[in-house]
């Protein structure tokens, strides 16, 4: 049982901050980005350094406490945060180096891609992550990390030098090609299941101002558009990334009223190619369907990255549900077109990444990313600020998920995914799944970290 004196001596072995039930700050602190998710710790853990992770980890050891860590809190199905036991929470620990030398990051383990963007564009550099820059760099590095840079330079993880980490038995250790190579291997894809990470350390990009934007078009065209754009993402350059989606116009600036509340379609693309050939580039594009929203044009690579977290603030109900996929037949356009023209509600979505170009160029067994070989990695995203919809949202994206499913590649983005069991988990490793638990047996034999997309220790 933990009482005043043990939770004193915590204290005293912390820079960083104890917050528990009672403490003022505590519903801040243990809110994760989804609000579905209210979990309630016996405490948190804010660290402030990799003395205090280790202090944490020793203490949860200790006093056999569940254990969740939290990087940015985006994980929808909440796995930053658990009931009755430990957060360990590196929110603090959000500091990035640029070295514009070596052209390498260093993103504290609690570090948001928005920090980062934030300190590599004046260097003229930027790492590939995911669309929302209030995202963790931890949580998006651990599990892949698709984006806008994903054709042209890979996943987040085929950017990743290396990690350093606290495991289990609280020994820190950096995993590199050189230095527990096992280690690297397993944490470029196989989530927070082999311990703390506290700092990521990336090959940083030359990227400064893109040609980018999105382009819409009305819900009657998506069969076309869909059309279209399977053949022509398939055969782009690398220098261009385009993902689709569904969506809802929001109503005001800097969107036409006449478009406002509407349900479209749209592409939301990015050339990071020369600015000087960019207009030619999206010549043939504008040229197949004249878009009824056109704003793409030169951005920074930062006001692109952050472009759409307005409309995705925290604190919103979400739900949703992915798979891999490699063609987009009729039929599943059909499927696309039929769901999409019935998102439930304004900020509901369904969104098509492309995986491939660069991303598709590493072999599924050199990392435990192991559909390399998908062109798409599609989510069905039901959102709402309002608790009382969070039924329709969740019915609407399961629907579409099971009417889409049959014509997937089996498995999903581990980061798309809620607590769908460890089938899922299997299907979505495939061959990679048994080293990943070797691996696990090494390094956290007791599955200590287990609040994640859950690998089990065999071997
Ligand atoms: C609005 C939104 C947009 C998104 N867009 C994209 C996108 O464009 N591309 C993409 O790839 N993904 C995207 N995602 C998915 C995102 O990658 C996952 O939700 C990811 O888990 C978030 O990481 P986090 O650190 O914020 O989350 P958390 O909830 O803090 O953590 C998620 C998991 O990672 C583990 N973890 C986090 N940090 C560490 C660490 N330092 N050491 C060890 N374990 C750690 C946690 O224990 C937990 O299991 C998006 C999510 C949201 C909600």
């Amino acid at each position: 049982m933990l009482n005043e004196p043990i939770i004193a001596t915590l204290k005293s072995q912390l820079r960083g901050e104890v917050i528990e039930p009672g403490d003022a700050t505590y519903d801040v602190a243990r809110k994760v980005y989804n609000a579905m998710i209210d979990r309630k710790p016996r405490l948190i853990v804010r660290c402030r350094d990799v003395a205090d992770v280790i202090s944490a980890v020793n203490f949860g050891r200790q006093y056999k406490l569940e254990v969740s860590v939290r990087g940015g809190g985006h994980n929808a199905a909440g796995l930053g945060v658990c009931d009755n036991g430990l957060v360990i929470d590196l929110s603090a620990m959000n500091y990035v180096r640029v070295d514009p030398v070596k052209r390498t990051v260093l993103a504290g383990g609690g570090a948001l891609w928005g920090d980062v963007d934030h300190a590599t564009h004046g260097f003229g550099l930027a790492v590939p992550a995911g669309i929302i820059s209030t995202t963790g760099v931890g949580g998006l590095t651990l599990g892949g990390g698709l984006g806008l840079l994903t054709r042209q330079f890979g996943l987040t993880i085929d950017n990743l030098i290396a990690a350093e980490m606290v495991l289990a038995d609280g020994r820190f250790v950096t995993a590199d090609a050189k230095r527990h190579p096992d280690l690297y291997w397993a944490v470029r894809g196989g989530g927070g299941n082999f311990g703390v990470v506290t700092s990521f350390l990336f090959k940083a990009q030359a990227v400064h101002t893109n040609y980018a934007g999105p382009m819409l078009w009305p819900m009657q065209d998506a069969t076309d558009i869909l059309r279209w754009y399977r053949e022509f993402i398939t055969n782009a350059p690398n220098t261009l990334n385009g993902y689709f989606a569904f969506l809802t116009v929001p109503p005001g600036p800097p969107f036409p009223e006449h478009l406002h509340n509407k349900k479209m379609c749209g592409i939301v693309w990015c050339y990071t190619g020369l600015l000087e050939r960019a207009e030619r580039v999206f010549k043939p594009i504008r040229k197949f369907k004249t878009p009824a929203l056109d704003f793409v044009g030169p951005i920074s690579h930062p006001a692109m990255q952050s472009m759409f977290d307005a409309i995705y603030p925290p604190g919103l109900q979400w739900y949703w549900k992915a798979d891999f996929v490699r063609d987009l037949s009729d039929e599943a356009v059909a499927v696309h077109v039929r769901y999409g023209a019935i998102l439930p509600s304004a900020q509901s979505t369904m969104h098509l990444y492309p995986i491939n170009g660069k991303a598709s160029k590493v072999r599924n067994s050199e990392t435990p990313w192991s559909y390399r070989g998908a062109t798409w990695a599609q989510v069905m995203v039901g959102v709402d600020p309002d608790p009382a919809r969070k039924e329709s949202i969740s019915k609407w994206a399961k629907d579409y998920w099971t009417a889409l499913h049959p014509y997937s590649a089996g498995g999903a983005y581990v980061n798309f995914m809620m607590d769908e069991g460890e089938d899922r988990i299997r299907a979505t490793y495939g061959k990679n799944y048994n080293r990943l638990a070797r691996i696990k047996k090494r390094y956290d034999p007791t599955n200590f970290f287990h609040v994640n997309q859950n690998i089990r220790p065999v071997g």
